[in-house]
């Protein structure tokens, strides 16, 4: 695809800028979750056991271009020096003479962590000042932020205008490496499970996705919209009304491969977990909240689950995060599981759910991407790929 690869390069003596998606969950100064760190791990080591020095560059949260306490990297690079067993030089600036300073004192095996390059303006407004001047501090830009590739900023593409040795880490690889099975000629039958909140945040990933699938199952808040433009009462069930239309086009368009659920977990309120029961999905009544799928349509979901050579699992079936509602998501998660399948899983709250139920090592990839994911899955260019070639 023409772009250089971690392994391409001989990083003896070289200052190496890391771009890294560090943007994990914090709490009281701690780092709660640390898999976004260790995703980038193999790429830190390699170049440091190969003789480089590492300028790391993150961002962290949306602290909307200054300076905020809350989003400071410190944590971030305490949890670093921890996994590398290595101390960590964690800088309060992101450009400016103290960076300039420090950087030019570093040698090989040296890690400087930049503090959160959201804090400057220019990063996502991908000023070319900005990208010029972290461009001027190593010699290497290698990217590994695979969960930032989605965003034209600073740090991930205009720095590649002003710096000629550039290449992917190894995340990136892995990840464009496994999310290409399902893109380019996935092995058939390939079935997509299409869950989550919304309509609206997969219709690119459906109209993109359609031609290569031989079914897409419908589960989660979004399968209230098509049930609805099919003409069924949903009660109060999720609803995007100004995609009714849409979703309308959507069964016509590919209705012999959308399988929407015969029945649904409901509710009388969401905190009454207590008034949970099944109906067939012609029979919800005007008060209700569907929550989940039902048993019967697990079954039917499972059953050409089980036939498939690739799977992509996009979005939760329902409201996974309280365990009362969560039974569709994880019998679909176990289906998957069991066949013999290549089992892709995209999205942030699907890789949270596929984690919740055991399954980091059972699925043959599980991406760090969340949003860029989704974006790679719909076709679309991502900047911080394409600034690479
Ligand atoms: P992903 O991050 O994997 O792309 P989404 O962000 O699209 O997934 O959707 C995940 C969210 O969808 C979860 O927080 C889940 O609670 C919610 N969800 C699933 N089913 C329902 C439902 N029936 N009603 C409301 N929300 C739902
Ligand atoms: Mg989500």
């Amino acid at each position: 695809m023409g772009i250089k690869f971690i392994d391409d390069f001989d990083f003896k003596g070289k200052k190496v800028l890391l771009r890294v998606d560090f943007n994990v969950p914090i709490s009281k100064g701690r780092v709660t979750d640390d898999i976004r760190i260790k995703a980038a791990l193999k790429s830190i080591n390699k170049i440091l056991e190969t003789g480089g020095s590492l300028i790391i560059m993150s961002h962290l949260g949306r602290p909307k271009g200054k300076p905020d306490p809350e989003y400071k990297l410190d944590p971030v690079a305490e949890r670093l020096s921890y996994l590398i067993n290595k101390p960590v030089k964690k800088l309060d600036e992101i450009t400016g003479p103290s960076v300039r300073k420090s950087v030019s004192e570093m040698k090989p095996g040296d890690v400087v962590l930049l503090e959160n390059i959201r804090f400057h303006p220019g990063e996502t407004s991908n000023d070319p000042e900005l990208a010029k001047e972290l461009a001027s501090y190593g010699d290497i830009y290698i990217d590994d932020a695979f969960g930032a590739t989605h965003r034209a900023h600073a740090s991930i593409s205009g720095i590649c205008s002003f710096i000629k040795e550039k290449g992917m880490g190894y995340l990136i690889k892995k990840e464009l490496d496994n999310l290409s099975k399902v893109t380019d000629n996935p092995a058939l039958p390939f079935i997509t499970i299409l869950g989550g909140a919304k309509v609206s945040g997969k219709i690119d990933l459906i109209n993109f996705i359609s031609n290569k699938v031989d079914l897409m199952l419908i589960g989660g808040g979004m399968m209230f919209t098509f049930l609805k433009a099919k003409g069924y009462e949903i009660g109060k069930s999720l609803l995007e009304e100004d995609k009714l239309d849409l979703a309308k086009e959507l069964l016509e368009n590919y209705g012999n491969k959308l399988i929407l659920p015969v029945d649904a977990r409901i509710v009388d309120g969401i905190d009454k977990p207590e008034t949970l029961r099944i109906v067939k999905v012609d029979e919800i009544p005007p008060d209700a909240i569907g929550i989940d799928i039902g048993p019967e349509t697990e079954e039917k979901f499972s059953a050409k689950i089980l036939k498939a050579k690739t799977v992509l699992f996009n979005g939760p079936m329902g409201i996974f995060e309280e365990e009362p509602y969560s039974k569709g998501t994880q019998k679909v998660l176990e289906s998957i599981a069991s066949a013999k399948c290549i089992s892709i899983v995209g999205g942030g709250d699907s890789a949270a759910a596929a984690s919740k139920f055991g399954f980091d090592e059972v699925f043959t990839h599980i991406s760090t991407g969340g949003g860029a994911s989704l974006e790679f899955l719909s076709g679309k260019d991502m900047p911080g790929i394409e600034s690479l070639k």
